[in-house]
């Protein structure tokens, strides 16, 4: 079976942005493909969250990118990045979506480093 690791070690929480650490790992199979994904645990909201790449796909590239660089480089919350993207394209984007978009774009950072340390 064909397996995909989206472990994270860390993973700042959908509700308030704090830095969790992992608690455990879960395993979704889905179309044959085994997921591996972080579950973190928020110790001020006081619940869990997953992390990992959304499996549905409704948003396009466009929408995607302008969420993350308002995170990444503009530092909004998911809140803040959920209500712009809402007046920007009209339709509600999940908190939990852009989350694990920003974790997605994290992760790719993290590669794109290593192959370049290795190269
Ligand atoms: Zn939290």
């Amino acid at each position: 079976m064909k397996v995909t690791d989206h472990r994270l070690e860390r993973a700042p929480c959908p509700r308030c942005g704090l830095e969790c650490k992992r608690h455990s790992v879960k395993e979704i199979i889905k179309n044959k493909v085994k997921h591996l994904k972080s579950v973190h645990y928020c110790t001020k909201c006081l619940k869990y969250f997953t992390t990992g790449p959304n499996l549905m796909g409704k948003y396009n590239d466009a929408i995607r990118c302008r969420a993350v660089a308002l995170v990444i480089h503009e530092g909004m919350t998911l809140d803040k990045a959920s209500k712009a993207s809402k007046k920007a394209i009209g339709k509600h984007v999940p908190l939990g979506t852009i989350h694990s978009w920003v974790c997605n774009y994290r992760q790719r950072q993290v590669e794109m480093a290593m192959e370049a340390s290795n190269a």
